[in-house]
């Protein structure tokens, strides 16, 4: 089978999110790859070093930018005509242009899958995360999200991919790029951190959040997450929300800060290697899924153990 992998990136290097999909697509045939933006030479480059990879597909267009999912789909559509299964990792860009990717080559997508468990056939999760449904498609093209967190990362060096410039599809017309506010930090990304110490309702304030979710995140060199409730209440900007309408993360140590562990927050990483809680009621929920517990007040452990680090 021939798989079509989107690169995600940012202008310059590749993403991991990239090299997680890459391993899923290597489980259904040989993957290649396309790089869609403008001026993306470096990236191509990159691209081709990664582990297993036969073609690099190149499409540098001004239209492609910003990596609108109207302009970008059509192109991919086009090389959908060669390929047998696309897949893009499930994040934001990724969910933007695989089911119009789908839709153009009439076939039903198949999202956020955990496993291959052949070539017609996958996991993937239902109900938040608490039943994992395998699921059958009868379709002659697969579309696919993968939810990257579930495979390893193929290697981003030793490949020697071929690459090779695609004839562009251009502008669709249908949507135009206003503008893009980044987030400006200089922690690890949420994503691909290791180390993530999460704060929740619980800590009051945004000035409590910072004061004391801040200081221990940065001797973990950690990245910094909340809960629903404390994004909600603007304790923490959007982009820290984990959970099943946030990010899903599955770091090495996963430490969550008077959160209580609602379903919805265990949704986005309960799959963390290990879970530190810390929580003032024994009974909370958090515990249940923690490798490590510790029941007291944050605003007295919290401050000790960022001391003892
Ligand atoms: C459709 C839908 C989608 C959702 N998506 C998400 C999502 O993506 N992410 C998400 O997080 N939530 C999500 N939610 C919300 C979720 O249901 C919970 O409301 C939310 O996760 C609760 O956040 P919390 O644990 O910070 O707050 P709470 O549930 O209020 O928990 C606070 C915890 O702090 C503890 N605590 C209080 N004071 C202290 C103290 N001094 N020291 C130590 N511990 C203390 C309490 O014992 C309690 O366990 C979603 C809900 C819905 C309906």
């Amino acid at each position: 089978m021939k798989t079509l992998v989107w690169v995600e990136h940012d202008g310059g290097t590749v993403k991991d999110t990239t090299l997680a999909t890459v391993t899923a697509a290597a489980k259904l045939g040989e993957v290649h790859l396309i790089v869609v933006g403008q001026g993306v030479d470096g990236v191509a480059q990159a691209a081709a070093e990664i582990a297993g990879v036969g073609k690099v597909h190149v499409a540098d267009d001004a239209a492609y930018a910003n990596a609108l999912a109207e302009n970008v789909a059509p192109l991919i559509a086009e090389l959908m005509g060669h390929h047998d299964a696309f897949l893009a990792p499930s994040t934001t860009t990724g969910k933007n242009i695989a089911p119009r990717v789908a839709a153009l080559i009439d076939v039903m997508q198949i999202s956020d899958i955990l496993s291959v468990e052949g070539p017609d056939s996958f996991t993937r999760p239902i109900y938040a995360g608490n039943a994992i449904a395998t699921v059958k498609t009868s379709d002659t093209k697969l579309v696919l999200t993968v939810r990257t967190t579930a495979f390893e990362k193929a290697a981003a060096e030793g490949g020697s991919g071929t690459i090779e410039a695609i004839p562009t599809t251009g502008d669709a017309a249908k949507s135009r790029f206003v503008g893009a506010e980044k987030a400006e930090n200089a922690r690890p990304e949420l994503t691909s951190a290791k180390v993530i110490v999460s704060g929740g309702r619980a800590l009051g304030s945004e000035e409590q959040f910072h004061a004391l979710i801040d200081p221990l995140a940065d001797k973990l060199g950690a990245a910094v997450g909340a809960s629903r409730a404390a994004v909600d209440a603007g304790y923490a900007p959007n982009d820290y929300q984990v959970g099943q309408t946030g990010k899903i993360v599955a770091p090495e140590v996963y430490v969550a800060v008077g959160i209580s562990g609602a379903i919805q927050h265990l949704a986005g990483m309960k799959d963390s290697k290990v879970i530190v809680a810390i929580n003032k009621d024994e009974d909370a929920p958090i515990f249940q899924v923690a490798d490590i517990g510790l029941v007291g007040d944050l605003f007295t452990v919290v401050p000790e153990l960022t001391d003892k680090v």
